[in-house]
């Protein structure tokens, strides 16, 4: 049985200061529920994360360096936010893939540098929209996360995620219908059989990412390869974050 993820996303959003008292409300009102919360986070905003989040509720970055140590400034290494204890950390986000123009090589680095770490990687891959208008969604997306793959072996089915995030769901209101979602988990998983077996692929955890909400939530999540989702926009407000948990 897989444990249902709920990951948000905050991006680029609120301050060390304006992130802290709201760690505390999540922390009071944390819902009795199977789901594991996780945040991905600023850099700044980890330290407050493991203060006042501490065991209760996952936290983790945005993204990585290759490198594990070094002369690379504005850097921030694997072990550092090992140190502060994340749990997971964000590669191969589609923002990063096109304005920091990330490769599939560079993102299997970057989950190569976390599992060193014992940090599990929650690896983004998903088409643009002409590539799902031109019906070529299945194969963009498989060909991403071998490339996103390449030489990274965790050692069990819970030290990785995968989230599939169609880029023209993203921010933008638009979804992938729960069947469209289910389609693409399916064939993700039948692909991690092949590169993993099927013990392996049917323990890891694919999360569905673009436009998540608590109204398309419940439907999204109820799919059978769909295992949570790592949410944006709705999860920098306390009380749609808090109804996802229990979607
Ligand atoms: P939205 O939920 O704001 O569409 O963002 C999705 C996303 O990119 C999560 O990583």
């Amino acid at each position: 049985m897989r444990k249902r993820l709920v990951a948000g996303n905050w991006k680029m959003h609120k301050t060390p200061s304006e992130a802290r008292p709201w760690f505390q409300s999540l922390v009071d009102n944390l819902p009795q529920t199977e789901a594991e919360p996780a945040l991905l986070l600023p850099f700044t905003h980890l330290p407050y994360a493991a203060q006042v989040l501490g065991n209760r509720v996952a936290y983790g970055a945005q993204d990585v360096s290759t490198h594990p140590e070094g002369a690379y400034t504005g850097e921030v290494s694997a072990r550092m936010l090992a140190d502060l204890g994340c749990r997971y950390t964000i590669v191969g986000h589609s923002e990063r893939r096109s304005y920091h123009a990330e490769t599939d090589a560079l993102v299997a680095e970057k989950a190569q540098r976390l599992l060193e770490q014992a940090i599990v990687p929650i690896l983004c891959v998903g088409e643009p929209l002409e590539v799902r208008e031109a019906g070529g969604h299945v194969d963009y997306t498989l060909r991403q996360l071998e490339g996103s793959l390449k030489g990274v072996n965790p050692p069990s089915p819970a030290h990785l995620v995968i989230a599939y995030e169609p880029v023209w769901a993203i921010g933008t209101g638009k979804t992938a219908t729960p069947e469209d979602a289910e389609a693409m988990h399916k064939a993700i998983r039948d692909w991690l059989e092949g590169r993993y077996g099927a013990a392996f692929a049917q323990g890891v955890r694919i999360l569905y990412g673009g436009s998540v909400k608590p109204d398309n939530a419940p439907a999204l999540f109820a799919q059978p390869n769909v295992d949570g989702g790592l949410v944006g926009g709705a999860s920098l407000k306390l009380s749609d974050y808090l109804q996802l948990l229990t979607a």
